[in-house]
């Protein structure tokens, strides 16, 4: 197995994690959230959305989180964008990234943003254009990259045919979203070595969904094929409103765990990621979903009498 030096982490907890909790956080308490994550030594935090407060109302304070973040000069805070009238209102936020997204599948991007692929791509065309004018780098998630809710099998074709295409409009990272957890390692491999092989510029990122408990391995399969970026959330939580059996995010916490363990920095702090897990857990009212939370993180040997997690 190829394991690399060092492999990023972007937790986008704050947005694809609390969009799918029916308890919506009060901004003070987002802020918390997303200044832990950074505190931790998260890089990279999908921050907000700018999606419409009628459809995602548990982060219809986007502006406001965005606007009292306390910014650390190493960490990316990005902004989820679906459509213009959104970028209109990310570009004033003042984001490190926007993240823009389209689905492999038809029936899917229907219901997720309410087009075709081809008016998407128009859409992200538009958009792209607006995040680089304010000099903003855009990355793409194509989602249900390795199925679809709707319609089942996505062929490996229609994903770098998107690619592709994001390419062309000089979209230089694009992350591939396991929305459903329907990826296998084998898959994995496939579409990312093909993506490697047909578009050598482009920056690749793995969003896995655990769904069917695969998330940990199609990581490592991926990171096994040369990706070192990785969409994760903080206790695992997630899923998507618009996305039927849609399961919890790879969680930040065994993802840490697995890849430093295994000798991969990823500069993030497993005991500062339990601390916040703990307060995150009372927010949202329920247990995290992470195995590494449950099991309490690292095990440390006290001799013959037995063990103790640290
Ligand atoms: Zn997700």
């Amino acid at each position: 197995m190829r394991l690399p030096d060092r492999v990023v982490l972007r937790d986008v907890s704050p947005r694809d994690g609390l969009q799918s909790e029916p308890v919506t956080l009060s901004t003070e308490r987002k802020l918390e959230l997303i200044d832990g994550l950074a505190h931790a030594g998260v890089s990279r935090i999908e921050a907000v959305s700018v999606v419409h407060p009628k459809l995602v109302p548990q982060l219809a304070d986007a502006e406001a989180v965005m606007a009292n973040l306390t910014r650390r000069a190493y960490c990316r805070y990005a902004v989820l964008v679906p459509n213009i009238k959104g970028a209109q209102r990310a570009v004033t936020m003042n984001p490190d990234e926007i993240t823009v997204f389209l689905s492999a599948s038809e029936t899917h991007n229907w219901k997720n943003v309410h087009r075709s692929i081809t008016d998407s791509l128009q859409e992200l065309q538009t958009v792209c254009d607006m995040s680089r004018a304010h000099h903003v780098p855009p990355s793409a998630v194509i989602v249900a990259s390795f199925g679809c809710p709707y319609e089942g099998e996505v062929p490996t074709s229609v994903v770098v045919d998107l690619a592709y295409r994001l390419f062309g409009m000089g979209v230089r990272e694009i992350t591939l979203g396991d929305t459903v957890g329907v990826a296998n390692p084998k898959k994995v491999q496939a579409i990312f070595s093909q993506l490697r092989q047909d578009i050598p510029g482009l920056n690749l990122g793995g969003h896995f969904h655990d769904n069917r408990g695969t998330a940990l391995v199609n990581m490592l399969a991926a990171i096994d094929v040369g990706i070192t970026l990785f969409d994760t959330a903080l206790g695992g939580i997630g899923g998507s409103p618009f996305s039927p059996g849609a399961g919890g995010n790879l969680a930040t916490e065994d993802a840490v765990y697995m890849l430093e363990e295994s000798g991969v920095a990823t500069g993030i702090n497993l005991e500062a990621l339990l601390a916040l897990g703990d307060r995150l857990e009372e927010w949202v009212g329920h247990p995290l979903p992470s195995r590494v939370r449950r099991a309490r993180g690292r095990m440390v040997p006290v001799g013959p009498e037995g063990y103790v997690h640290d």
